[in-house]
């Protein structure tokens, strides 16, 4: 893309801003592309300018120009050196940036970009954005896709086949010298609950199908869906929840299904069954979660997202042996893919075309 009055400045917030930054500067040669690590001395001037205009818009104050008014500063739209910022160092670094690439903020470092139109997401959960009270109105939110959806279905049915296939049984039986046979259900014999159908649900939902699972799922639209016998919306899916040997939780976390897995919701499964939340923490009650793991209620927990991230040493879930804990590993961002769509999305939206992947900002996902 040739480097024009179209070529939108893009800051990127990332712990590898760097590596990004490079990646981008060779897709999108025309592009000014500055790249601010979180900690650094450059982000840490930009989140200081923000503390400032969020002090000054208090007190009526007006924010020094060009951050208070809205206007786009000198460096705005194509001015500057393509690939690094000129002059990166000062403590304005990324604050003319129209697009922002980021996967998470310091709370009111918005306030510091008063250019910004676009926010692309480099994950699939937006929940942490939308809640922000320094993201404007009228900036998009675009969130990623990568191979979310693959490294879910991968995740889940690893760990539910470890489970079928007592594998950590087996291991513990090995240590001992113990020649000693247990059952050897089958994936194929199980009834699988999968909570949202998009695309983390969706490839699991095929997957699970592929191994002659029996699906049910669970939709806002309740709408059908390939490889799953019924398809339950919000006010009937705890009928469901009976039949469910397993129950996998990948819906977004919003104001609707705030704990939706709750004391009863946890009750209506059968005995044994294994919870799996590849999601967000917020979707379950941890209480009533800790309950039914400690009663026997629920054979298994596996749990790669909690309400408090990272998990405090201290919270009790550590020292049960029914949960089985990852640190939000299931669905890890990878820069290929988050270049690919980011940059399939920057030509649409230097174009004026409509965005992929935009979040529908009322309804929280
Ligand atoms: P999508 O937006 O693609 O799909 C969301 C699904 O949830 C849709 O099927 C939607 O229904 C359904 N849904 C939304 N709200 C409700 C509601 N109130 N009641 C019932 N169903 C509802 O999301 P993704 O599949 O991409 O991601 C799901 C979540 O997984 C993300 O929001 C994120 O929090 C988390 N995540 C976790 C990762 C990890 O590493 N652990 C990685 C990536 C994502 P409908 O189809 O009718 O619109």
């Amino acid at each position: 893309m040739p480097q024009t009055s179209k070529s939108p400045p893009i800051l990127v917030w990332h712990p590898q801003a760097e590596a990004y930054r490079e990646a981008l500067a060779r897709r999108l040669p025309g592009a000014l592309v500055e790249a601010l690590v979180p900690g650094s001395g450059e982000a840490e001037a930009l989140v200081v300018r923000a503390a400032r205009i969020a002090a000054e818009n208090a007190s009526g104050g007006r924010a020094s120009s060009p951050a208070g008014t809205g206007e786009p500063p000198a460096e705005a739209y194509g001015a500057g050196a393509p690939g690094r910022a000129a002059g990166a160092k000062r403590s304005s670094a990324g604050a003319g940036a129209v697009v922002l690439l980021a996967w998470q903020l310091p709370s009111g470092l918005l306030r510091a970009l008063p250019s910004l139109r676009w926010i692309q997401v480099t994950g699939a959960g937006v929940d942490h954005f939308l809640g922000r009270d320094d993201l404007a109105d009228d900036v998009l939110v675009t969130r990623s896709l990568g191979r979310f959806g693959q490294q879910v279905a991968e995740y889940v049915v690893a760990h539910l086949l470890h489970h079928l296939v007592d594998i950590a049984g087996y291991r513990d039986r090995q240590r001992r010298r113990l020649w000693e046979r247990g059952e050897r259900p089958l994936l194929a014999d199980r009834t699988v609950g999968v909570i949202g159908l998009g695309s983390l649900g969706m490839p699991l939902a095929r997957t699970l199908a592929a191994f002659g699972t029996r699906v049910l799922a669970m939709r806002r639209s309740g709408a059908d869906s390939e490889g799953v016998e019924r398809v339950y919306g919000p006010a009937s899916w705890r009928r469901m929840l009976p039949s469910c040997d397993a129950l996998v939780l990948a819906v977004p976390h919003t104001p609707e299904t705030d704990k939706m897995i709750d004391a009863g919701a946890l009750a209506a499964l059968p005995q044994g069954a294994v919870l799996v939340n590849v999601a967000r923490g917020g979707l379950v009650d941890e209480e009533a979660l800790l309950a039914a793991l400690e009663s026997g209620h629920l054979g298994a927990a596996v749990l790669d997202v909690f309400a408090r991230e990272p998990l405090p040493e201290d919270h009790p879930l550590w020292r049960q042996e029914r949960a089985w804990i990852t640190p939000h590993i299931a669905a890890p961002s990878e820069l290929g893919p988050m270049v690919d769509e980011f940059v399939a999305n920057y030509e649409r939206f230097a174009a004026g075309k409509p965005l992929l992947n935009l979040v529908d900002r009322d309804r929280g996902y």
